[in-house]
């Protein structure tokens, strides 16, 4: 048996399993043997329901003597209420808006129940602990069993009964990807033991540093995998660009403002980078309306003096078409030609009319980009389609796409753009406003350089963050209006631009659609309302972010397209319906594109929803206006998952929870740094190397 072979080979998977598990992505016996449980029952625990006192945790084993589901009216839950008998007695258990439950267990099944005891109105019970139906086949096993994470059609039952034999099989020199002396140094379980003690443990703590062998694999995959990256980056040639000294003293000195010491300094950091004929690989962080932009423009105003081209991307079009306007402002009096290439209209921006555009047709903008002849040239993603090609380009700045940048400049290589023959890389500049745990910054980042601009620019007010009650709102339409009649603007945000159809009745979502019909019609029917979303067309969307800025606009309701980069000074209220749909990260956006100015700015979360996690989280919010301490915060609250651009990694969910452990993450690296010292193009570790591969692909960086 090889870890490659397909299901087929398994005895007593059949068609219909094979189906089932191919819908959980395991297609091959390595797949299934890394299916690993989510928790375990340790069935040589089990106490007698008769020693049972309340306050603890307890397994136990038992018939169920009676089950049925209660309503109750007052706050319409639903109460699943059992009780289970062994030889020395019974015992309550009740299980909280699972009505189902009762088609599973019915009277007269034995299960196996795990969870606390706790005393209620009506006596001492389990209050939903986990379950499971028993059979006679695990009664007289008295050992820790494995739970499969829950899914349709394939009971953890069912997987322990084909991975048992499996493990049985496994052969005894099994190749391990992780060298001996690393498992060694490491302390780590090597991979046969640790597969088979993941699945059936001699011991919970047996169990534990199983997982922490496969979690630190995983972390030292991505170590091994970013720090090539970086070390391959070294080794490569890039343009230097010579320190722009007087051109960076004329730029400052036309500035509406004064640059901040932090903006400064990030600014010194990247034109050092630009300086080394190695191409440039910057995460450059600023918490929102920190100054990034000027700090952007900086640098591609350097590139354009020494002669060569920079590319500039955004997210989204509003956002292109604002870095257009203000960097083509920026750079007006250095004579610099600026294009703008979005899916639609393409416009730029001529030294000779250095306050207004032109419009231009596609192949002219493209045409002059290959000739060289666009300076700076700002788009979306329209930039890194084969089409595009640049005579001299020796620069990529993108914004607010996190370390995605290092993707999209891969694809500028592949599309070769130097006439001169030589495959010069583009430096890169990447920008976010979400800050990186450090955990993150040490792993999926490690392969970037970050600076930091930590400050704000004088002057800004803290924004008052407040959680709005629904009893509440009518107080916040008013103060709302009192804004509006001060000359101030608002931006209502909702999770949903309509109804979707089958959603799930009794979950109340405010859609933009339904917001902006009742406050233009009913709450603000002297006001200025108008919506934007992203199904509207692109001539609209513009159009409405055009009257907005001017004023003509005085509360838009909006989706998560203004969450990044929109720059509206006059804005002072931030309102979020259904605050709770939102990550703190997310939120922290949303807050940053008010107090843009000298006006104190306000943010109010809306929220329906009880949950005590929900109410933690927006407290901290609230409570900090560092988006450093959210992210953190986010990262222990809600799990690495939902940081942007971490999903890509395709991180299993045992591994996942690893990433925030500092410890690990620290160890993982020291050991692929201590070992791409010795080896570092993995030649003597060929499955290393494979991992690396795939890992590659998966980011889809080839
Ligand atoms: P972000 O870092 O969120 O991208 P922006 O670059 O959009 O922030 O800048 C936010 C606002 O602050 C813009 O209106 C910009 O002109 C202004 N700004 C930038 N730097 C300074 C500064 N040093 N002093 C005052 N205002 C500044
Ligand atoms: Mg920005």
């Amino acid at each position: 048996m090889r870890f490659s072979d397909s299901l087929s080979t398994v005895p007593n998977i059949g068609e219909t399993y094979e189906k089932r598990l191919k819908k959980l992505g395991i297609t091959t016996v390595r797949d299934l043997l890394f299916h690993f449980p989510s928790t375990y029952h340790d069935l040589s625990q089990i106490t007698s329901i008769a020693e049972i006192k309340e306050g603890r945790n307890y397994c136990v084993v038992g018939k169920i003597l009676d089950i049925q589901n209660v309503q109750t009216f007052k706050k319409r839950m639903n109460i699943t209420s059992a009780i289970i008998e062994d030889k020395t007695g019974n015992i309550k258990i009740v299980w909280f808006n699972q009505p189902y439950l009762i088609t599973a267990l019915k009277k007269g099944t034995n299960i196996y129940v795990a969870g606390k005891v706790t005393r209620g109105k009506n006596g001492v019970s389990f209050s939903s602990p986990s379950y499971e139906k028993f059979s006679e086949e695990s009664t007289h096993t008295g050992r820790i069993i494995p739970v499969y994470p829950e899914t349709i059609g394939v009971s953890s039952r069912w997987l322990r009964y084909i991975i048992k034999p499996l493990l049985d099989k496994l052969p005894k020199d099994i190749e391990d990807a992780l060298p001996k002396d690393i498992l060694q140094e490491r302390n780590l379980m090597p991979l046969l033991e640790a597969l088979l003690q993941i699945h059936f443990p001699d011991s919970l703590a047996r169990a534990e540093l199983a997982k922490k062998r496969f979690a630190f694999e995983e972390l030292f995959y991505i170590s091994l995998f970013v720090l090539t990256e970086r070390k391959k980056l070294a080794t490569v040639k890039a343009v230097s660009i010579p320190f722009p000294e007087t051109s960076m003293q004329k730029f400052t000195k036309a500035l509406s403002f004064q640059l901040t010491g932090a903006q400064k300094k990030a600014a010194w950091y990247i034109l050092k980078d630009l300086e080394k004929p190695r191409p440039m690989n910057r995460l450059l962080q600023g918490d929102v309306g920190s100054g990034k932009t000027v700090v952007a423009a900086m640098a591609a105003l350097s590139v354009v003096k020494a002669g060569y081209q920079a590319a500039f991307m955004a997210p989204t079009e509003i956002l292109a078409q604002q870095h257009f306007k203000t960097v083509g402002q920026i750079l007006a009096p250095f004579k610099v030609t600026v294009g703008l290439l979005t899916g639609k209209t393409d416009r730029f921006i001529s030294p000779k009319l250095p306050n207004d555009y032109i419009e231009i047709s596609r192949e002219k903008l493209l045409d002059r980009a290959k000739k060289g002849d666009i300076d700076l040239l700002i788009g979306t993603h329209a930039l890194i389609q084969d089409k595009v090609k640049f005579g001299n380009l020796a620069l990529l700045i993108v914004d607010e796409q996190h370390r995605f940048g290092v993707k999209q400049r891969a694809k500028l290589v592949h599309n070769p753009s130097t006439s001169s023959g030589q495959t010069l890389i583009p430096h890169l500049l990447s920008m976010t406003a979400t800050p990186i745990p450090r955990t993150l910054a040490l792993t999926l980042y490690g392969d970037l350089d970050l600076v930091l601009i930590d400050e704000l620019p004088k002057g800004r007010k803290k924004i008052e963050t407040k959680i709005i009650r629904p009893t509440e709102r009518q107080k916040a339409y008013e103060f709302i209006h009192q804004q509006v009649d001060k000359g101030r603007q608002v931006f209502v945000i909702c999770p949903r631009i309509e109804k979707t159809e089958g959603a799930p009745s009794g979950i109340e979502m405010k859609t933009v659609k339904e917001e902006h019909e009742k406050l233009s019609k009913k709450v603000f029917p002297d006001l200025q309302v108008q919506m934007l979303h992203g199904k509207m067309a692109q001539k609209e969307k513009e159009e409405i972010m055009r009257k907005f800025k001017y004023g003509r606009i005085d509360i838009l309701v909006s989706t998560s397209v203004v969450e990044v980069g929109v720059d509206i000074p006059n804005a002072s209220v931030m309102m979020i319906e259904g605050a709770d749909r939102f990550g703190l990260a997310q939120l922290h956006q949303f807050r940053g594109r008010v107090g843009r100015a000298e006006h104190q700015s306000y943010c109010f979360l809306f929220t329906e929803s009880p949950s005590a996690t929900t109410r933690q989280r927006l407290a901290a919010l609230v409570k900090s206006e560092n988006g450093f301490v959210l992210a953190e915060k986010d990262l222990k609250i809600r799990g690495p998952g939902d940081f942007a651009g971490v999903k890509q990694w395709g991180i299993p969910d045992f591994a996942m929870e690893q990433l925030c452990n500092l410890e690990l993450v620290q160890e993982s690296r020291e050991t692929a740094k201590q070992l791409l010292d010795k080896d570092l193009t993995l030649k003597n570790y060929p499955l290393l190397a494979t991992q690396i591969q795939s890992l590659r692909e998966k980011l889809h960086l080839e």
